[in-house]
């Protein structure tokens, strides 16, 4: 099955795929012993900035190496990319899918730039999904102290989306109803908008996509899963749990200098977020 099949089959089941990022190994092997247990299909998110540190072709053979050695869905997304010169550098190394972000753009040129960039993409590899932002929701997966200005202050429309998918032919759609990248320092993040995801669903006629879910909570998660969410972006909630882990390793083995064993506390924190999040996608919990 191609990645598109298991988006599909998520959403006919009424659960959401996980999408987690990394920016080490560690990341990439706690996410898919979590996946693994519970047998479901993954996505491993790789940000401009995350990309550039572990190498574009390298991460893509990495998740390619997994896949195959294991005969498992795991797939790779070039995720929130900026230019075209981004997306033609990630489909050249053969990521499943590739995130345009024009949510900062006025609509019009969003708009444009999109259709370019899934035209290309389309041009390349039919297969490869294009997805794409409606709605600016921040842009940094980090712990924040006060909701990052004009983040999620403009809610998505189900008529934008609608004009929005009909003018640019996404695969999927990434809206803004409430949510914000990064997560809260003190508090749970803001709710989420389960009636505008529904009718956004309804008008935009691709699988839907929720960004910045770290900090939501479980109720929120799971009824915007039933309203039509299809896949589900966690980063900042594994960053923090890596760097928990990493000072634990630390702390315990103050003499230790093999980095596969100081790393371990921080592969086992980022599992247990990863297997928590994956058991709310789909209804295990
Ligand atoms: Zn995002």
């Amino acid at each position: 099955m191609r990645a598109i099949d298991y988006i599909k089959e998520a959403e006919k089941k009424g659960v959401a795929i996980g999408h987690f990022n990394i920016s080490d190994v560690v990341a990439l092997m706690a996410i898919f012993r979590a996946a693994r247990e519970l047998e479901v299909s993954v996505f491993i998110g790789v940000s401009e900035g995350e990309r550039e540190f572990i190498g574009v072709e390298e991460a893509a053979a990495l998740v390619k190496a997994l896949r195959e050695e294991h005969n498992y869905p795991i797939f790779i997304n070039a995720d929130h990319t900026y230019s075209l010169e981004g997306i033609k550098k990630a489909v050249a190394a053969g990521f499943d899918s590739i995130i345009f972000d024009g949510a900062k753009l006025p609509f019009e040129e969003n708009v444009q730039k999109t259709k370019e960039a899934v035209d290309y993409v389309k041009s390349v590899n039919k297969e490869v999904l294009v997805e794409a932002e409606l709605g600016y929701i921040g842009s940094s997966s980090k712990v924040w102290d006060k909701v990052p200005e004009g983040a999620g202050l403009q809610k998505t429309t189900p008529e934008q989306a609608r004009t929005f998918v009909d003018a640019t032919g996404i695969d999927m759609l990434a809206p803004s109803v409430g949510n914000i990248h990064g997560m809260m320092k003190d508090a749970p993040n803001p709710r989420l908008d389960i009636e505008l995801i529904r009718r956004i669903r309804e008008a935009a006629g691709v699988p839907l996509v929720l960004h910045g879910a770290s900090g939501i909570i479980k109720e929120d998660l799971t009824a915007a899963i039933k309203a039509g969410i299809s896949m589900v972006h966690i980063n900042t909630e594994i960053r923090v749990a890596w760097r928990k882990g990493v000072e634990e390793g630390l702390k315990h083995q103050p003499d230790e200098v093999a980095p596969y064993k100081l790393l371990r506390e921080a592969a086992d924190d980022v599992y247990k977020v990863v297997l928590g999040k994956l058991k709310i996608f789909n209804h295990l919990v």
